[in-house]
């Protein structure tokens, strides 16, 4: 607000060197600016608050809708009722893109379309010090993991032929995976993973190669191959470079659910690399609250250098508008987070991870359990619950077992995941067996999964291992309890629990 004029008016109210020291405070906050401008990467120091403030505000007033002397006569005219949703948005309402382009500059929303411009090119650079290098443009999108995977492929169809409506995909159990193929109107072919390494369910190319030669009947019935590169424990990252070589030499489309990959560098980063630039990618999906620790909300697609037509597709593709909410809340992190922030972040994680592992085999030890041996899987461990199964005798069950989880779940731990053999899963009209193992036929017995997630402290672990002990001590205690007779109100409570748990898995 300040101009040079309005400072030496200044001078006139206020002693002349308090108001050039103040300016001199402006001047090095509108150096950041330059610099974010000039270089168009993360800064190499987060931001503060104050100065991210100070910039969204100055860049909503470039929005229309926050113009001193506005006429909108429009149907769509930024229009909000509410105070305080205008002010959760920052004034900013004109969301981002146009019809044709959910990428363009919207020309009512100077300011709104440079954010847009801003966080694209932050979180590629965000992406390139994770690891991902000659990466194309990267695009965030107002849509989880699971709608973007779903315009991707509805982008790729572009390029493939019309007969191509089917989708071969590394079964990866998660719902969302398989609703993404099938919403987008595509035959799920699912191909399983296989053990090759102690627990661990790896990428079986061999396969990859069969479903699409003689399941799909050849290549242009297939638009592409579905890869993932983080997923529960004990599946493994996929063998991206592999599978990318196999779909260059197939001619077919491939397609990698990067979900939470970003935040491992050594395994999933440095795989996408050799992927693209070695084999075939088309497009590489990850999610930006799982990576990035903003609120649900917003995925972004990139894929490599030299292959950029998909990503290109989904952007002109999208009908309409989108929000700038998930965009802004991206904006605002990686400002404040800086190349110093990103980067420490992701070495703790590292530490975090080894951390974990090492804490929860101290657990199991004590239980007479195990950890899943699943080294190509570098953020979630499976810890086997067989020994507590088999004190459960002869009621062995899904049930029976995932109480134990909502045992977890009533300590107030989140996020793990009581996988028990046997269950039989239908979704979307495609029915899986042994869901939530990712495999028909997973050999181990029940285990849960828990996750080293960007994020996640040394506390949160030694937290975690307090309920998880306490937690065994009760089932063990409460089980022998109800052998003998009849369970508390507790146990019937837990149990209903349990029971929704299984159905919602
Ligand atoms: C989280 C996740 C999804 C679903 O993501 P949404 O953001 O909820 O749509 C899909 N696939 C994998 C591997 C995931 O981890």
């Amino acid at each position: 607000m300040f101009s040079p004029e309005a400072f030496a008016l200044a001078e006139g109210l206020v002693s002349s060197a308090y108001v050039s020291q103040g300016s001199q405070a402006c001047a090095r906050r509108g150096k950041l600016l330059t610099t974010l401008l000039s270089e168009r990467r993360l800064p190499r120091a987060g931001w503060d608050d104050k100065s991210i403030e100070a910039l969204i505000a100055e860049l909503a007033a470039m929005d229309s809708n926050n113009f001193l002397d506005n006429v909108g006569v429009g149907e769509r005219e930024a229009r909000v009722h509410s105070r305080l949703v205008a002010r959760r948005h920052y004034h900013l309402a004109h969301g981002v893109g146009r019809s044709g382009d959910v990428a363009a500059e919207q020309p009512k929303a100077a300011g709104s379309s440079l954010i847009v411009k801003l966080t694209n090119l932050l979180v590629a650079d965000a992406l390139k010090i994770a690891g991902m290098a000659d990466a194309g443009p990267a695009l965030v999108l107002p849509l989880a993991t699971g709608m973007t995977l779903t315009l991707t492929l509805l982008a790729i169809k572009k390029f493939r032929p019309a007969t191509a409506r089917k989708v071969v995909w590394l079964r990866l159990d998660q719902k969302t995976c398989v609703k993404a193929v099938l919403s987008a109107g595509y035959e799920l072919i699912v191909v399983e993973p296989r053990i090759v390494v102690g627990d661990q369910l790896e990428t079986d190319v061999d396969a990859v190669e069969r479903a699409v030669v003689e399941t799909c009947g050849g290549a242009a019935n297939v638009a592409c191959v579905v890869t993932s590169t983080s997923g529960f424990a004990p599946r493994a990252c996929d063998d991206v470079v592999a599978v990318a070589k196999a779909c260059a030499r197939l001619d077919v489309g491939h397609v990698i659910n990067n979900a939470y990959g970003v935040q491992s560098k050594a395994r999933s980063m440095y795989t996408l690399v050799p992927a693209w630039r070695r084999g075939r990618v088309d497009a590489v999906v990850q999610s930006t609250d799982k990576n990035f620790m903003v609120p649900v909300g917003g995925a972004v697609v990139t894929s490599g250098r030299e292959n950029t037509r998909v990503v290109e597709e989904v952007r002109k593709a999208y009908p309409g508008r989108a929000s700038i909410a998930p965009v802004l809340d991206l904006f605002i992190t990686l400002l404040g987070m800086g190349e110093d922030g990103w980067r420490k972040l992701l070495d703790d994680r590292d530490v975090v991870y080894a951390y974990m592992k090492r804490k929860l085999a101290e657990v199991a030890a004590e239980e007479g359990e195990r950890l899943l041996e699943t080294p190509a899987n570098p953020i979630s461990i499976g810890f086997s619950l067989e020994s507590l199964a088999r004190g459960l005798g002869e009621d062995v069950d899904g049930t029976k077992i995932s109480f134990f989880g909502s045992m977890l779940f009533s300590r107030c731990v989140s996020g793990t995941r009581v996988v028990a053999p046997g269950v039989r899963q239908t979704i979307g009209g495609v029915t899986f067996d042994g869901w939530g193992a990712s495999c028909s036929a997973y050999p181990a017995g029940p285990y849960f999964t828990a996750a080293a997630a960007i994020g996640t402290t040394t506390e949160d672990v030694d937290r975690f291992c307090a309920k998880l002990k306490s937690a065994f001590k009760d089932f063990r205690k409460k089980h022998s309890r109800k052998r003998g007779g009849g369970g508390g109100a507790e146990e019937e409570v837990s149990e209903e629990v349990a029971k929704l748990n299984v159905a919602a898995a």
